[in-house]
């Protein structure tokens, strides 16, 4: 049995008021809710804030990218072992905004997953394809190739430290989400591809959905055999929703 975990990736959102509101609302709603895992993940900025906020309380968090180098003549970027300072658990990598517009290949991507795991940070590692590419067939071919260069990089035993988030291109920030049935398959082709390499770590591994999650849908998506979480945008910058999303995997996991 795969232990449930939600994450909020809240993007560049946010402001040291907003975000105290926010957790202080959160809080008391999770400390309600057992059985599942939850964290945010915000903009580095506020990783200070949340390690003070949230030490303690059970609830994780983490950064939304992390650098593949580790220190030097890099400027503007941010090491894993400074993100270890800062208390984050996780790191998101290869989220489809940091590829889409800030040009991670799926070789950056592996690079920064290595990065992470080197430093102890559990990545979150994302695959999704977009629209064109679903109606082209050629779903499990893309996020194939996004999982394939993680793996030659870092070998399937890495996932035994790592999380997956499959999140279709097209259901991020659109209100449009995957069925569970269209998510379920391409989780359990996921956990196909690791399997062939490593049975045992394909079992363990959480595979997180992600792409316009909200409370209304998230039941139905983690009750999917191979849904173990979410990993949540927009609604997880709304304290009682985000909660409600907690509170729908942890029904799940039962
Ligand atoms: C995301 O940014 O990872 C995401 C899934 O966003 P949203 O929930 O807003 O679709």
């Amino acid at each position: 049995m795969r232990i449930k975990l939600v994450a909020g990736n809240w993007k560049m959102n946010g402001s040291r008021a907003s975000n105290q509101a926010l957790v202080e609302t959160l809080l008391p709603a999770l400390s309600q809710i057992a059985g599942v895992k939850c964290a945010v993940c915000a903009p580095y900025p506020y990783l200070a804030q949340l390690q003070q906020a949230l030490s303690g309380s059970g609830v994780a968090w983490g950064a939304q990218d992390v650098s593949q180098f580790e220190s030097g003549a890099y400027t503007g970027e941010v090491s894993g072992s400074m993100l270890v300072e800062f208390g984050c658990r996780y790191t998101i990598v290869g989220h489809s905004e940091r590829r889409t517009l800030f040009g991670d290949t799926n070789q950056i991507a592996a690079e920064k997953y290595a990065a992470a795991l080197k430093t102890g940070l559990t990545p979150i590692f994302c695959v999704g394809e977009t629209l064109q590419e679903r109606e082209a067939g050629k779903t499990e071919a893309v996020v194939a190739a996004q999982l394939a260069a993680v793996l030659d990089r870092s070998r399937a035993q890495s996932f035994a430290q790592a999380v997956i988030a499959y999140e279709p291109v097209w259901a991020i920030g659109t209100g449009k989400t995957a069925t569970p049935a269209e998510a379920q398959a391409v989780h359990a082709f996921l956990r196909s591809q690791l399997a062939d390499q490593d049975a045992t770590v394909a079992e363990k591994v959480q595979i997180l959905y992600g792409g316009s999650v909200k409370a209304a849908n998230a039941a139905e998506l983690f009750a999917m055999a191979d849904i173990d979480g979410g990993l949540i945008g927009g609604a997880s910058l709304d304290a009682t929703e985000f909660a409600a999303i907690c509170s729908a995997a942890a029904g799940a996991a039962g």
